[in-house]
Protein backbone atom coordinates (compact mmCIF):
# COMPACT_ATOMS: atom_id res chain seq x y z
CA UNK A 1 0.00 0.00 0.00
CA UNK A 2 1.29 3.48 -0.89
CA UNK A 3 1.82 6.22 1.92
CA UNK A 4 -0.40 8.55 3.17
CA UNK A 5 0.72 11.92 0.63
CA UNK A 6 3.44 13.78 2.74
CA UNK A 7 4.14 10.72 4.89
CA UNK A 8 7.88 10.06 4.82
CA UNK A 9 8.13 7.24 7.23
CA UNK A 10 10.78 4.89 6.62
CA UNK A 11 12.58 6.89 4.18
CA UNK A 12 15.81 8.47 4.80
CA UNK A 13 16.97 12.03 3.77
CA UNK A 14 19.91 13.69 2.81
CA UNK A 15 20.01 17.06 3.29
CA UNK A 16 22.95 19.46 2.52
CA UNK A 17 23.71 22.88 3.90
CA UNK A 18 21.24 21.80 7.09
CA UNK A 19 23.04 23.68 9.98
CA UNK A 20 21.11 26.95 9.21
CA UNK A 21 18.60 28.90 7.22
CA UNK A 22 16.35 26.85 5.03
CA UNK A 23 18.41 23.67 4.86
CA UNK A 24 17.42 23.86 8.70
CA UNK A 25 14.18 24.33 7.98
CA UNK A 26 14.06 21.65 5.40
CA UNK A 27 15.31 19.22 7.70
CA UNK A 28 13.04 19.93 10.74
CA UNK A 29 9.86 19.53 8.44
CA UNK A 30 11.45 16.22 6.76
CA UNK A 31 12.30 14.59 10.42
CA UNK A 32 8.37 15.86 11.24
CA UNK A 33 7.08 14.17 8.34
CA UNK A 34 8.85 11.17 9.85
CA UNK A 35 11.77 10.62 7.39
CA UNK A 36 15.05 9.89 9.04
CA UNK A 37 17.20 12.59 8.65
CA UNK A 38 20.97 12.71 7.51
CA UNK A 39 22.14 15.94 7.96
CA UNK A 40 25.10 17.64 6.05
CA UNK A 41 27.08 20.52 6.37
CA UNK A 42 30.41 22.77 6.02
CA UNK A 43 29.79 24.11 9.50
CA UNK A 44 30.62 20.78 12.44
CA UNK A 45 30.08 22.94 14.92
CA UNK A 46 27.01 23.95 14.08
CA UNK A 47 25.44 20.96 13.21
CA UNK A 48 26.24 19.25 16.28
CA UNK A 49 24.75 22.05 18.33
CA UNK A 50 21.34 21.44 15.84
CA UNK A 51 21.93 17.45 16.37
CA UNK A 52 22.06 18.28 20.20
CA UNK A 53 19.05 20.39 20.06
CA UNK A 54 16.99 17.91 18.72
CA UNK A 55 16.45 19.88 15.44
CA UNK A 56 16.79 16.92 12.98
CA UNK A 57 14.15 14.04 14.84
CA UNK A 58 14.85 11.28 17.14
CA UNK A 59 16.74 9.43 14.27
CA UNK A 60 19.08 11.78 12.90
CA UNK A 61 22.81 11.75 11.85
CA UNK A 62 25.00 14.26 10.76
CA UNK A 63 28.41 14.10 8.60
CA UNK A 64 30.11 17.17 8.59
CA UNK A 65 30.16 18.23 4.44
CA UNK A 66 31.65 21.17 1.79
CA UNK A 67 29.48 19.73 -1.53
CA UNK A 68 32.39 21.86 -2.91
CA UNK A 69 34.61 18.55 -2.35
CA UNK A 70 33.68 15.98 -5.14
CA UNK A 71 35.67 13.80 -3.51
CA UNK A 72 34.10 14.04 -0.30
CA UNK A 73 31.03 14.61 -2.03
CA UNK A 74 31.03 11.05 -3.50
CA UNK A 75 32.79 9.34 -0.30
CA UNK A 76 30.25 10.52 2.37
CA UNK A 77 27.29 9.79 0.37
CA UNK A 78 28.93 6.43 -0.15
CA UNK A 79 28.67 6.15 3.21
CA UNK A 80 25.21 7.02 3.81
CA UNK A 81 23.89 5.03 0.93
CA UNK A 82 25.92 1.99 2.83
CA UNK A 83 24.12 2.90 6.11
CA UNK A 84 20.75 1.87 4.66
CA UNK A 85 20.13 3.31 1.88
CA UNK A 86 19.48 7.63 0.25
CA UNK A 87 15.61 7.70 -0.63
CA UNK A 88 15.45 11.64 -0.63
CA UNK A 89 18.09 13.87 -1.18
CA UNK A 90 17.74 17.88 -0.46
CA UNK A 91 20.74 19.43 -2.60
CA UNK A 92 20.13 22.74 -0.46
CA UNK A 93 23.89 24.10 0.44
CA UNK A 94 24.48 27.40 -1.38
CA UNK A 95 26.05 30.76 -0.86
CA UNK A 96 25.16 33.97 -2.22
CA UNK A 97 27.86 37.07 -2.47
CA UNK A 98 25.95 40.02 -3.91
CA UNK A 99 27.92 42.27 -6.62
CA UNK A 100 27.63 43.99 -9.89
CA UNK A 101 28.89 42.45 -12.69
CA UNK A 102 31.97 44.89 -12.97
CA UNK A 103 32.44 44.27 -9.18
CA UNK A 104 32.06 40.83 -9.24
CA UNK A 105 35.82 39.09 -8.42
CA UNK A 106 36.92 35.66 -9.94
CA UNK A 107 37.27 34.64 -6.40
CA UNK A 108 33.40 35.35 -5.95
CA UNK A 109 32.67 33.63 -9.08
CA UNK A 110 34.89 29.91 -8.49
CA UNK A 111 33.35 29.79 -4.83
CA UNK A 112 29.56 30.66 -6.01
CA UNK A 113 29.94 28.51 -8.78
CA UNK A 114 31.66 25.88 -6.56
CA UNK A 115 29.30 25.37 -3.97
CA UNK A 116 25.94 26.70 -6.04
CA UNK A 117 26.20 24.25 -9.03
CA UNK A 118 29.37 21.96 -9.13
CA UNK A 119 27.99 21.26 -5.51
CA UNK A 120 24.55 20.51 -6.48
CA UNK A 121 25.69 18.56 -9.69
CA UNK A 122 28.09 16.26 -7.73
CA UNK A 123 25.64 15.30 -4.69
CA UNK A 124 22.53 14.68 -7.53
CA UNK A 125 24.88 12.18 -9.15
CA UNK A 126 25.99 10.46 -6.07
CA UNK A 127 22.65 10.36 -4.45
CA UNK A 128 21.18 8.69 -8.26
CA UNK A 129 23.60 6.55 -8.02
CA UNK A 130 22.82 5.31 -4.78
CA UNK A 131 18.96 5.72 -5.38
CA UNK A 132 19.30 3.77 -8.62
CA UNK A 133 20.65 0.36 -6.93
CA UNK A 134 17.78 0.95 -4.73
CA UNK A 135 15.20 1.44 -7.40
CA UNK A 136 14.20 4.66 -6.77
CA UNK A 137 14.30 7.95 -4.86
CA UNK A 138 13.26 11.80 -5.03
CA UNK A 139 15.54 14.91 -5.53
CA UNK A 140 15.25 18.43 -4.67
CA UNK A 141 17.32 21.42 -5.30
CA UNK A 142 17.12 24.19 -3.84
CA UNK A 143 17.09 27.56 -7.00
CA UNK A 144 16.79 30.70 -6.91
CA UNK A 145 14.31 33.44 -8.21
CA UNK A 146 17.57 34.99 -9.23
CA UNK A 147 17.55 31.95 -11.65
CA UNK A 148 14.76 33.58 -13.89
CA UNK A 149 14.46 37.06 -13.04
CA UNK A 150 17.69 39.35 -13.94
CA UNK A 151 18.44 41.08 -10.56
CA UNK A 152 20.75 44.00 -10.17
CA UNK A 153 23.57 42.60 -8.06
CA UNK A 154 22.65 38.82 -9.16
CA UNK A 155 24.77 38.17 -11.96
CA UNK A 156 27.05 35.41 -10.73
CA UNK A 157 25.05 34.08 -8.37
CA UNK A 158 22.46 34.05 -10.94
CA UNK A 159 24.31 32.07 -12.88
CA UNK A 160 24.91 29.44 -10.97
CA UNK A 161 21.36 29.25 -10.38
CA UNK A 162 20.44 28.97 -13.98
CA UNK A 163 23.07 25.92 -13.44
CA UNK A 164 20.52 23.99 -10.89
CA UNK A 165 17.67 24.46 -13.13
CA UNK A 166 19.55 23.45 -16.16
CA UNK A 167 20.98 20.25 -14.66
CA UNK A 168 17.45 19.49 -12.62
CA UNK A 169 15.75 19.43 -16.07
CA UNK A 170 18.03 16.95 -17.79
CA UNK A 171 18.60 14.86 -14.54
CA UNK A 172 14.36 14.58 -14.11
CA UNK A 173 14.28 13.11 -17.95
CA UNK A 174 17.39 10.95 -17.54
CA UNK A 175 16.49 9.50 -14.33
CA UNK A 176 12.95 9.02 -14.43
CA UNK A 177 13.13 5.33 -15.98
CA UNK A 178 15.21 4.75 -12.83
CA UNK A 179 11.89 5.59 -10.85
CA UNK A 180 13.91 8.69 -9.32
CA UNK A 181 11.97 11.83 -9.66
CA UNK A 182 13.66 15.60 -9.74
CA UNK A 183 12.44 18.91 -8.97
CA UNK A 184 13.73 22.23 -7.62
CA UNK A 185 12.28 24.75 -5.52
CA UNK A 186 12.66 28.44 -6.68
CA UNK A 187 12.30 31.26 -2.99
CA UNK A 188 11.79 34.33 -2.85
CA UNK A 189 13.56 36.15 0.33
CA UNK A 190 13.06 34.02 3.28
CA UNK A 191 14.00 34.77 6.35
CA UNK A 192 17.07 32.98 7.30
CA UNK A 193 20.24 34.05 9.19
CA UNK A 194 22.10 35.05 5.85
CA UNK A 195 19.07 37.58 4.57
CA UNK A 196 18.60 38.62 7.59
CA UNK A 197 22.46 40.03 7.94
CA UNK A 198 22.43 40.66 4.01
CA UNK A 199 19.14 42.88 3.70
CA UNK A 200 19.40 46.25 4.62
CA UNK A 201 15.88 48.29 6.01
CA UNK A 202 15.83 49.62 2.77
CA UNK A 203 16.13 46.41 0.39
CA UNK A 204 13.75 44.68 3.05
CA UNK A 205 10.97 47.07 1.97
CA UNK A 206 11.92 47.16 -2.28
CA UNK A 207 10.71 43.36 -1.55
CA UNK A 208 8.00 43.91 0.46
CA UNK A 209 7.00 46.09 -1.95
CA UNK A 210 7.45 43.75 -5.04
CA UNK A 211 5.89 40.59 -3.17
CA UNK A 212 1.86 40.46 -3.36
CA UNK A 213 2.10 38.18 -0.08
CA UNK A 214 4.22 40.98 1.35
CA UNK A 215 6.60 39.17 3.53
CA UNK A 216 9.06 36.87 3.45
CA UNK A 217 8.64 33.11 3.32
CA UNK A 218 10.02 30.85 6.76
CA UNK A 219 12.28 28.23 6.05
CA UNK A 220 9.49 26.28 7.57
CA UNK A 221 7.92 26.84 4.58
CA UNK A 222 10.13 26.13 1.73
CA UNK A 223 10.65 22.74 4.04
CA UNK A 224 6.80 21.90 3.80
CA UNK A 225 7.21 22.35 -0.24
CA UNK A 226 9.78 19.74 -0.19
CA UNK A 227 8.37 17.85 1.62
CA UNK A 228 5.61 17.87 -0.61
CA UNK A 229 8.05 16.88 -3.73
CA UNK A 230 9.85 14.38 -2.08
CA UNK A 231 6.43 12.67 -0.86
CA UNK A 232 3.75 10.09 -3.23
CA UNK A 233 1.71 13.36 -3.18
CA UNK A 234 4.32 14.28 -5.95
CA UNK A 235 4.58 11.25 -7.57
CA UNK A 236 3.78 12.83 -11.05
CA UNK A 237 5.96 15.93 -10.73
CA UNK A 238 9.51 15.84 -12.18
CA UNK A 239 11.73 18.39 -13.86
CA UNK A 240 9.78 21.23 -12.24
CA UNK A 241 10.96 24.98 -10.89
CA UNK A 242 8.86 25.66 -8.39
CA UNK A 243 8.81 29.10 -7.29
CA UNK A 244 7.51 29.71 -3.77
CA UNK A 245 7.95 33.32 -3.89
CA UNK A 246 4.86 35.57 -2.13
CA UNK A 247 3.61 36.00 -5.98
CA UNK A 248 6.61 37.91 -6.81
CA UNK A 249 7.61 36.08 -10.15
CA UNK A 250 4.14 36.60 -11.45
CA UNK A 251 3.85 39.92 -10.49
CA UNK A 252 2.67 42.85 -12.78
CA UNK A 253 1.49 45.91 -12.09
CA UNK A 254 0.50 46.01 -8.35
CA UNK A 255 -2.55 48.97 -8.74
CA UNK A 256 -5.96 48.52 -10.07
CA UNK A 257 -6.19 50.84 -13.73
CA UNK A 258 -8.90 52.56 -11.26
CA UNK A 259 -6.11 54.12 -9.17
CA UNK A 260 -3.44 55.00 -11.97
CA UNK A 261 -3.69 56.96 -15.10
P1 LIG B 1 22.33 30.25 5.02
O1 LIG B 1 23.64 30.95 4.83
O2 LIG B 1 21.44 30.70 6.14
O3 LIG B 1 22.56 28.67 5.14
C1 LIG B 1 23.36 28.00 4.21
C2 LIG B 1 23.95 26.77 4.85
O4 LIG B 1 24.78 26.14 3.87
C3 LIG B 1 24.84 27.10 6.06
O5 LIG B 1 24.57 26.22 7.13
C4 LIG B 1 26.25 26.91 5.52
O6 LIG B 1 27.18 26.51 6.52
C5 LIG B 1 26.03 25.84 4.47
N1 LIG B 1 27.08 25.85 3.46
C6 LIG B 1 27.66 26.92 2.86
N2 LIG B 1 28.61 26.49 2.02
C7 LIG B 1 28.62 25.13 2.08
C8 LIG B 1 29.39 24.13 1.44
N3 LIG B 1 30.38 24.44 0.60
N4 LIG B 1 29.10 22.84 1.71
C9 LIG B 1 28.12 22.51 2.59
N5 LIG B 1 27.40 23.42 3.26
C10 LIG B 1 27.64 24.72 2.99
O7 LIG B 1 21.61 30.39 3.61
P2 LIG B 1 20.09 30.16 3.19
O8 LIG B 1 19.52 31.51 2.97
O9 LIG B 1 19.42 29.21 4.10
O10 LIG B 1 20.31 29.49 1.76
C11 LIG B 1 20.08 28.10 1.51
C12 LIG B 1 19.85 27.89 0.02
O11 LIG B 1 18.69 28.62 -0.38
C13 LIG B 1 20.98 28.39 -0.86
O12 LIG B 1 21.16 27.49 -1.94
C14 LIG B 1 20.49 29.73 -1.35
O13 LIG B 1 21.07 30.09 -2.57
C15 LIG B 1 19.00 29.45 -1.49
N6 LIG B 1 18.12 30.63 -1.47
C16 LIG B 1 18.03 31.42 -0.35
C17 LIG B 1 17.15 32.50 -0.35
C18 LIG B 1 16.97 33.40 0.86
O14 LIG B 1 16.28 34.43 0.79
N7 LIG B 1 17.53 33.07 2.01
C19 LIG B 1 16.39 32.79 -1.49
C20 LIG B 1 16.52 31.97 -2.62
C21 LIG B 1 17.38 30.88 -2.59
Amino acid sequence: MRNAPNDLRGKRAVVTGAASGIGLGIARRMAEAGASVIATDIDARRLSDELARGSYGPVATVHPLDVADIAAVHSVFARIAADGGIDIAVNNAGLAQGADLLATTAQMWHRMMAVNATGCFFCMQAAARAMIAAGGGRIVNISSHSATLGSAGRSAYAATKGAVNAMTRVAAVELACHGIRVNAIAPGPVETPHSNLSHSPERRAAWLKAMPVARYALAEEIGDIAVFLASPAADHITGQILAVDGGYSIAGLRESPKNIS
